[in-house]
């Protein structure tokens, strides 16, 4: 088989970049070793958020995506139309707290540096935020507006880019495995072997989210993406009560954290459906997939301190998966510079998402020459502050 561009990987990332690449005309094909979108793609929540971001590359990329998601979900609208459910798109914006006096200074600090580069963001008074999220409890020090935060559900979102990808040629290939790259004698990767066949590309493209780096290693190439679990509980369908993507700040310092042991901060959202949506935890603890009921009870009493009312709101199912991390919480979406022909569109961690349209439109505009809306340094393979974290090469060698 041969394409332009074999990608590996069909969760929403890879389901982005392919459908950007075969609407400028490029041959795709995606590999997927189990169904598309069913892996870390189905297994967190949609956040679409800038709120959460410092100021640098990675909010540069978010406040891109938040420009472009209103764009993509029409255009996937338009292109599917009403038989293709609706990839539930909404900007309801996003009510950051504080639970402490300690924590008060620190979340308005952050706010307002967020605001001097272009993040919209307005500070409310314990009265103001109750008026937008009557539930909330009452004692909370500080809160944040930030009006550009959104949701999407990850799986249709996930679907949707594969059918729009599909339409516009690109071919999926489920329940195959890559185990190996093939390359010219040069060294070059001219593409991809799974148990049952071999796929020549002229770009190969790794999107195989928290699996990231063993693929690249299936492939002779290093790269330092992890899994970092995250389990979030649903509960039952209730009239609506929280109107917003509503955190405590401490989420801050679990996102941005390098710790592997167990940090937990509290999301809560409602979904279309009626349910509540509340998140989440982060610890690195390999692929271990078992569901810890400390770990939800942890995340459960943090809920609480934000919404007491959930004391009483039963509870109908836990979920988990793994974030792609990388230890310096930035994407990777470049050619690596080692091994030419070998492509990344991954290590989104918590944010895969919403940062996944603008990683399919950065991908799609550097393997077609055309020019990226972003500068695509930050998260190329080579930036130093990746280089800490991998091998160093032998001058000359591949
Ligand atoms: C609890 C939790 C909450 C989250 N909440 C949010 C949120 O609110 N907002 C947000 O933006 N992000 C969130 N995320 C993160 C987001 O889910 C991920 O960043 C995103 O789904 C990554 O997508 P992906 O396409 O890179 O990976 P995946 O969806 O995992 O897709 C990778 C694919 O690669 C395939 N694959 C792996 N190995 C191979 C191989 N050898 N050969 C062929 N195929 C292979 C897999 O089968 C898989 O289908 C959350 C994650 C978790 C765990």
């Amino acid at each position: 088989m041969q394409a332009d561009v074999a990608i590996v990987g069909a969760g929403i990332v890879g389901a982005a970049c392919a459908r950007a690449l075969a609407r400028a005309g490029m041959s795709v094909v995606i590999v997927d070793r189990g169904a598309p979108a069913a892996a870390t793609s189905a297994s967190g929540e949609g956040n679409l958020l800038v709120s959460d971001k410092a100021p640098g590359p990675e909010l540069d990329l978010a406040l891109l995506a938040s420009a472009h998601w209103p764009r993509l979900a029409a255009e996937l609208a338009d292109e599917l139309g009403d038989s293709f459910p609706a990839v539930e798109y909404e900007r309801k914006g996003g009510v950051v707290v504080a639970t402490t006096e300690a924590g008060a200074g620190p979340l308005r600090d952050f706010a307002r540096g967020q605001a001097e580069v272009g993040v919209e963001t307005e500070d409310l008074s314990v009265a103001e935020a109750l008026e937008l999220e009557p539930h909330l409890n009452p004692e909370i020090t500080a809160a944040v507006h930030y009006p550009q935060d959104a949701q999407v559900q990850p799986v249709i979102a996930a679907e949707a880019l594969l059918a729009s990808a599909r339409r516009s040629g690109a071919r999926i290939l489920p329940h195959r495995e890559v185990v190996g790259a093939l390359r010219d004698a040069a060294g070059r990767i001219t593409g991809i072997r799974t148990a049952a066949e071999e796929i020549h590309a002229g770009a190969v493209v790794v999107a195989a989210g928290p699996w990231s780096g063993a693929v690249a290693e299936s492939l002779g190439a290093e790269l330092p993406v992890h899994p970092r679990r995250g389990m979030v509980l649903v509960t039952a369908r209730m009239h609506q009560k929280v109107f917003h993507k509503v955190y405590d700040g401490d989420y801050f310092g679990a996102t941005q954290s390098a710790d592997a042991a167990l940090q937990t901060s509290s999301v809560v959202e409602s979904t279309p459906g009626g349910t509540v949506l509340i998140g989440s935890s982060r610890q690195q603890i390999g692929f271990d997939d078992r569901l810890d009921v400390a770990v939800l009870a942890a995340v459960a009493r943090k809920a609480l301190r934000l919404f007491p009312f959930l004391e009483t709101t039963p509870v109908i199912r836990a979920y988990g998966g793994f974030r792609p991390y990388i230890p310096d919480h930035l994407p990777v979406i470049g050619e690596d510079h080692r091994h030419p022909g070998l492509w990344y569109a991954t290590g989104h961690e918590g944010a895969g998402i919403g940062l996944a349209g603008v990683t399919g439109e950065l991908i799609g505009a550097l393997l077609t020459g055309a020019e990226p809306a972003i500068d695509p340094g930050p998260f190329s393979p080579s930036r130093p502050s990746l280089a800490a974290h991998l091998t160093p090469t032998p001058e000359g060698a591949a």
